[in-house]
């Protein structure tokens, strides 16, 4: 059975990470109007992997015994400055993320719970690449100033990832 507290933390980072699908969902729609396909592409499989990260936290509470409770989703930032500004917000975002994780897996630990650590596990590792991956691509546009040619080349590269079902 599963400790009232963890389960209540996991809800919330159920919550967390639908959230966070809306925040890039938003993202890639003002992508698409501000015609760069590319990045509209990676925010929308970015959405995809977010509600794949909040069904592993679902599957798991629903596994353990538990009951899962949804939280209402607040509007996600609608206007950007810049491509540039996108991806440093979607990278402090992703950094929020992986302090509530870490909070979670205190908990966890607190609390005893093993099974919670184990599936916490994978998620900490996720955050470094999720870290990393919006690190990247912020480099890459302080690089080019986030125009020019070198940001259609880069928008023509963010076009070209694939789906990671994970
Ligand atoms: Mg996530």
């Amino acid at each position: 059975m599963l400790n009232a507290a963890v389960q209540e933390a996991l809800n919330h980072q159920i919550q967390h990470e639908l959230y966070s699908a809306y925040v890039y969902l938003s993202m890639s729609a003002y992508f698409e109007s501000a015609n760069l396909p590319g990045c509209a592409h990676w925010m929308r499989l970015q959405s995809q992997e977010e509600v794949a990260h909040a069904m592993k936290f679902f599957t798991f509470v629903n596994d353990r015994g538990g009951r899962v409770v949804l939280e209402a989703l607040a509007q996600p930032p609608v206007e950007f400055q810049s491509p540039l500004d996108v991806f440093q917000k979607a990278l402090e975002h992703e950094r929020k993320v992986s302090e509530s994780i870490y909070r979670i897996y205190d908990l966890a630990s607190k609390e005893k719970d093993y099974p919670t650590q184990v599936l916490l596990n994978w998620f900490v590792s996720e955050q470094v690449e999720e870290e990393q991956s919006a690190s990247a691509i912020v480099g890459l546009l302080e690089m080019c100033a986030g125009e020019g040619p070198a940001l259609i080349m880069l928008d023509r590269q963010l076009g070209a990832r694939e789906r990671d079902d994970h």
